[in-house]
């Protein structure tokens, strides 16, 4: 269970050695494709195949104890199902939200959708969800705990595959010098596996002639990840419609499953018309991934109401599953609670506050936590449901390569465990319900937030041991 001693000391490692691995491994990012645009280049954002550079990546992967390894992916399914449970209670969505609506505008309009729908007795039946739960080790109580649900534009399941094969190319050319075996690196077929998933989803739908729309951002470095067609959803406000029995039409074809990569954030609306394309896909007969009621499912005020006690029991029958599901809840509290709110001024350290954004680089540490709740404590009670608190993890810092921009730094690093999840069903018909491999991401210690794509965390894979 325990990680023994570090099977690879990266303090000893000469200069040279390392200089190697480095040259080999831009090389092999070079070749199959696990590159980003180049923001110093003005249109790596919008042509592909100019302004490339390698994607931020960890060297080597990182050490991760098999039992809790088997234990995330155990949990996968039991996720996916939990949170197509809980789309369809779709007064616990509302409920739940009903205070973070007044204090917070995005989750309001993303509401005011999810409205509409209840109220034209929308049925959504076939469901595509394609998730991400990720999860930190907790050195001080040794558990593995969730940090997130994502149900909407989870990142990364295409370079989730090219990182671990990265690394496993390095292991076998080094792996003896390094004392490594490439087998412990698990296999990751994220890709693949996200494909499948859509590809049946289209099949479900059942049209030949229909396509599969990814809605992406319009300048997006990250385009080799989705790697997919591309539209903007102003363009779908204008370009599109649904027909009376509900077909959404696209520049003259039938859509059958859209895909966001978009969406997720409030600059993804910067104006009327994008809610408008929201809106309008929603309305239609489309299977979206996600559906409102998916997406609102993945928010962090529903994370922290399904932690209470008995939430999660309304929801699951089989209390194995509850139980496994909950040995990975943190501490999660709303903002309402007044003995939480003393302690979290206490001991700021030991929190982090959290808004209802997906991104990174939208929560609250240390002593802004503190700040914060003072701040809100003189502004009345109606602001801070727009937050939720959490019980800070606290992973075990290890020494780390990490490579920027054709350079290497080493490090003092933590990091994150991001299982995705594909989940697939008609009806009654559970088509697909599975682990669809991972994501490791590292970041340096001393950097709060996560987030690749937003300058703090590198792509990584893990070593079993
Ligand atoms: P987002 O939806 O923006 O990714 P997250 O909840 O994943 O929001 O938080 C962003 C990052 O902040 C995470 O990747 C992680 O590095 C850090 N983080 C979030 N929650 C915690 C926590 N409870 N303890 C320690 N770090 C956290
Ligand atoms: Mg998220
Ligand atoms: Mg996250």
């Amino acid at each position: 269970m325990e990680s023994h001693k570090p099977m690879f000391q990266v303090e000893n490692f000469d200069d040279e050695f390392v200089q190697k691995l480095v040259y080999d491994a831009l090389v092999w990012c070079s070749l199959h494709g696990l590159v980003v645009g180049d923001k110093t280049y003005q249109k790596s954002g919008t042509v592909p195949g100019v302004g490339m550079t390698h994607a931020p990546i960890s060297l080597l992967p990182t050490q991760f104890p098999e039992s809790y390894w088997k234990q995330a992916c155990e949990v996968a399914p039991i996720f996916n199902e939990l949170v197509d449970r809980v789309s369809l209670d779709a007064k616990f969505i509302q409920d739940s939200l009903s205070r973070t609506k007044k204090a917070d505008i995005f989750t309001s309009r993303l509401l005011d959708i999810h409205s509409k729908m209840l109220e034209s007795n929308k049925k959504e039946d076939i469901r595509l969800g394609l998730h991400r739960s990720d999860y930190m080790l907790d050195e001080e109580t040794k558990s593995l705990l969730q940090i997130e649900m994502n149900t909407i534009s989870c990142s990364f399941p295409g370079f989730g595959r090219l990182v671990t094969e990265l690394h496993q190319s390095l292991l076998r050319s080094h792996g003896d010098h390094l004392g490594l075996d490439s087998e412990r690196v698990p296999k990751n077929t994220s890709n693949s596996q996200f494909a499948d998933a859509m590809a049946k989803a289209w099949l479900e739908y059942n049209n030949p002639r229909a396509v599969v729309m990814i809605v992406v951002q319009p300048d997006e470095r990250n385009m080799y990840d989705q790697h997919w067609l591309s539209s903007s959803l102003a363009e779908v406000e204008t370009e599109g419609s649904v027909e009376e029995d509900g077909t959404l039409i696209v520049d003259g074809q039938e859509v059958s499953v859209v895909y966001y990569r978009s969406g997720y954030t409030p600059r993804d609306y910067p104006s009327e018309s994008e809610w408008n394309a929201r809106l309008l896909i929603e309305q239609s007969s489309a299977v979206k991934c996600p559906s409102i009621a998916y997406h609102l499912a993945g928010t962090k005020k529903i994370q922290q109401e399904l932690a209470k006690p008995g939430v999660l029991e309304r929801f699951m029958d089989n209390k194995d599953d509850v139980a496994k599901l909950r040995k990975c809840f943190a501490g999660l509290w709303s903002l309402d609670d007044p003995e939480i709110i003393k302690k979290a001024i206490e001991k700021p350290e030991l929190f982090v506050m959290k808004p209802q954004r997906e991104g990174g680089g939208n929560n609250i540490y240390g002593d802004d936590v503190r700040e914060n709740l003072l701040r809100l404590q003189k502004e009345g009670e109606e602001e801070n449901a727009a937050y939720i608190l959490m019980q800070r993890i606290f992973p075990k810092v290890s020494n780390v390569f990490l490579v920027r921009e054709g350079v290497y730094h080493r490090d003092q690093a933590i990091s994150e465990l991001g299982i995705y999840g594909a989940y697939l069903r008609n009806k009654e018909r559970v088509i697909i319900n599975e682990q669809s491999g991972y994501l490791m991401r590292t970041k340096v210690s001393s950097s709060d937030e996560g987030g690749v794509a937003a300058g703090f965390a590198v792509l990584d894979s893990i070593y079993l041991n």
